[in-house]
């Protein structure tokens, strides 16, 4: 037999398959030890055949698990993402298999059981006189049946029981011990709801397999229920389930809600266990044991076999596109799952993106609705307050007179209250803090940046330059901001207002280590502070019931981002951090701060008039230019050497010329230029950067990696990113 095999390096440029020979055991999909050069290295057999074209071929030297660590499904997925993404099969395989087990790394713990292998009171007469501790180890035995190896030889010491082992008293059972991430105390019956009419409609409609949906239902509107009625129906007829949640949404209580429902059936596999959590929850997914996963984004790559559903909860979250090498979009490869088991594709979210919600008017989702909150709760009321105004009056702290005044109320009241301050958005926009001005570009409608060495203002997706500003070319006025706030400056003002009242505060700062975000969340719940200051992480599925106010401060943070979807993004934070408020029936409000409280994303928000936001965003975009009409293309080219950097980057903006030379209609736009941060770790940084017609995007773009291929130089890098989330 010969086996094709992909050799797991990272070095080598090319992605080849070598042949080896092998024994009939060989399996597809096998992890095998190979000789390569001159030493050992691990691979995977994507192929299996006769004959070789070379002679002279080496052996394969050993087969690494029981059984082929790739399915058969996941070497079709890895030549679709090779394909789809021009990606290198070594580095997509790596992806499928739990990183402690390539190296042999991680291994199962396999525990020692000992019982009575002869009669009590035989074993009592078989035991020599004096010897008190193997008498002490057969009384124990025989009242539990049957007890660990190592728990008894730490009582009685291991001479002991290796001794009866050998007179044949005791027997010996080995049995693997799982390593388990879900909190064994935290095995509760959470039971099947008395679905509301409209989570039945939706429930029906994804059990019918192999359509694919968008499940548009508001915050509270049980979106949860419906996803579990659902799982559990594929799971009754013999089939898996993947749920896929952003990370950041793996709370404590989500994960018990799931363990509370299915218990054994679910694994969960997420950035935060250890290696050795990972591989034994891998495992009892990959032997049928695990029939639901739940996890992040890459839990789609989990081992289950005759997938029923697959769902993407909070479609629209960043998270599930991949930043670094390999790039992938999770829904691409959910949905070729979905079509290679004929499976149900759900993507749900409050607040879809523009993307995703175009496709669904095109067809190909099919829209269901979910509009109402369970128990028909009503959303929270959202009141937008002009921070212009309120400087104009004379007010310069960073609250508002009516957030001061719902603060107090909520807070006399009893009740608690969230501080959303959007720090992801770092404020290098300028902005008019008498009117509300900011600077865009003229070409592109982004919000241009400032550039502090050059003293300009640059728009980030054409490379047009501007002059800072020294006055608002509105209103004349003089107070230019580009500042920004961060969430330590709003406590410390939070308690210089309210002393006798406790704060906490929730970022990337005060969550490092494992375990210390649930942390903050249950102090919160227990009550142990009344207001909670945080950044995009308090935004999220989190269910707290005596929450009633909500502060947004700084709207305008994320709406001026230099990213054509900033309008989207913004729409998404304020109607998902709105949704934390009167959870429950103490009812609720939100205060929204903002610059430029007639912005369109703002008079819908106000509304939760998420069609109305649509319909006027699908129309900006199409006016210019942006996803999903067209596809943004972006090579980033990195050294060391600027003089070489900037030349390679030459060669490729003109190779990409000459493309458009022979497609014509498929450019909108194609520039070169510095990145906006030129150097990052010594390395000089530049794009080539193109806009697309969406009909061609597929063809062009294989040309682009054609390209960047013939253009490889030692020491550089040359990196293909389509729709980048920033473009730094
Ligand atoms: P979403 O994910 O759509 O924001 P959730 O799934 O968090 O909404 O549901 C909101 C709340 O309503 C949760 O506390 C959930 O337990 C509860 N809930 C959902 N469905 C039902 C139902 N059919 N009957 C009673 N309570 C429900
Ligand atoms: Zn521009």
């Amino acid at each position: 037999m010969i086996a094709e095999v992909i050799v797991d390096v990272l070095s080598s440029e090319v992605d080849r398959v070598f042949d080896y020979t092998a024994d009939e055991s060989i399996k597809l999909g096998d992890r095998v030890l190979v000789p390569f050069g001159n030493r050992k290295t691990e691979g995977y057999v994507i192929g299996l055949k006769d004959k070789s074209d070379y002679d002279k071929l080496k052996s394969v030297y050993e087969r690494l698990d029981e059984y082929p660590a790739i399915t058969c499904e996941m070497l079709s997925v890895m030549e679709f993402m090779t394909k789809k993404y021009h990606l290198r099969k070594a580095d997509v395989l790596r992806l499928f298999i739990p990183s402690g087990m390539r190296g042999g790394r991680v291994h199962a713990i396999v525990k020692r059981f000992v019982r009575l292998n002869v009669d009590f009171d035989e074993a009592l007469l078989s035991v020599r006189k004096g010897a008190d501790k193997q008498l002490g180890i057969v009384k124990d035995i025989a009242d539990i049946g049957e007890k660990r190896f190592d728990a008894l030889s730490k009582l009685y010491g291991a001479s002991a029981v290796n001794a009866l082992i050998d007179k044949g008293i005791l027997a010996v059972r080995s049995e693997e011990v799982g390593r388990s991430p879900f909190n064994e105390n935290d095995d509760f019956d959470f039971p099947k709801q008395v679905a509301t009419e409209e989570q039945k409609r939706a429930i029906e409609l994804l059990c019918k397999p192999g359509g694919s949906y968008l499940l548009h239902g508001v915050t509270g509107s049980g979106k949860t229920e419906v996803y579990m009625q659902a799982i559990e129906h594929y799971v009754s007829i013999d089939k898996t389930a993947v749920m896929l949640v952003p990370e950041i949404s793996l709370t404590p209580q989500l994960m018990r809600t799931f363990k509370g429902r299915f218990h054994k059936n679910i694994a969960l596999l997420h950035s935060g266990l250890s290696d050795g959590e990972r591989f034994d929850e891998w495992r009892r997914i990959r032997n049928g044991e695990a029939k639901i996963v739940i996890g992040a984004r890459s839990a789609i790559f989990a081992p289950l076999d005759n997938v029923g559903i697959i769902i993407i909860d909070e479609e629209h979250d960043g998270s599930y596109v991949s930043d670094g090498n390999p790039r992938y979009k999770t829904a691409d490869v959910a949905e070729f799952r979905a079509k290679y088991n004929n499976a149900t594709l759900v993507l749900g979210s409050a607040t879809p993106s523009v993307e995703t919600y175009y496709l669904a008017e095109k067809g190909k989702y099919q829209l269901i609705e979910m509009p109402h909150r369970v128990n028909g709760r009503q959303m929270p009321p959202i009141e937008i307050t002009d921070m212009c105004r309120e400087l104009a009056l004379g007010n310069r702290s960073i609250f508002s007179e009516s957030l001061k005044e719902s603060l107090k109320e909520c807070i006399s009241g009893g009740n608690q209250a969230m501080i959303f301050i959007n720090r992801r958005g770092y404020a290098s926009f300028v902005i008019c803090r008498e009117c509300g001005y900011v600077a865009k570009c003229e070409d592109c409608d982004v919000s241009l940046t400032y550039h502090r060495t050059e003293n300009l203002l640059k728009c980030h997706y054409c490379g047009k330059t501007y002059k800072m500003l020294d006055e608002c070319p509105d209103c004349h006025g003089k107070s230019i901001r580009q500042g920004r706030t961060g969430t330590e400056k709003v406590v410390e003002e939070l308690n210089a207002l309210f002393p006798d009242v406790r704060v906490m505060r929730m970022d990337c700062d005060t969550v490092r280590g494992k375990g210390a975000h649930a942390k903050i969340l249950n102090a919160f719940r227990e009550k142990q502070a009344q207001i909670l200051v945080g950044t995009q992480m308090i935004a999220k599925g989190h269910d707290f019931p005596d929450v009633t106010l909500v502060g947004i401060l700084d709207a305008d943070m994320s709406l001026h981002l230099e990213d054509y979807r900033s309008a989207e993004k913004t729409f998404q934070l304020v109607t998902q951090v709105a949704g934390r408020a009167g959870r429950k029936d103490l009812g609720g409000k939100v205060v929204l701060q903002t610059y430029t409280p007639r912005h369109y994303v703002f008079r819908f928000a106000k509304d939760y008039d998420y069609r109305g936001f649509y319909s006027k965003e699908i129309n900006m975009r199409e006016v210019t230019g942006f996803s999903p009409f067209t596809t943004i293309v972006r090579v980033l080219i990195t050294g060391e050497e600027e003089g070489k950097t900037m030349e390679l980057t030459k060669s490729i903006y003109f190779a990409v010329k000459e493309l458009r030379n022979t497609h014509p209609d498929a450019f909108v736009f194609i520039n070169a230029m510095r990145s906006p941060i030129k150097r990052i770790e010594k390395r000089y940084r530049c794009q080539v950067l193109m806009r697309i017609k969406e009909k061609d995007a597929d063809d062009i773009l294989s040309y682009v990696y054609e390209i960047v291929d013939k253009n490889r130089v030692k020491g550089m890098t040359a990196f293909v990113e389509t729709n980048p989330s920033n473009l730094t």
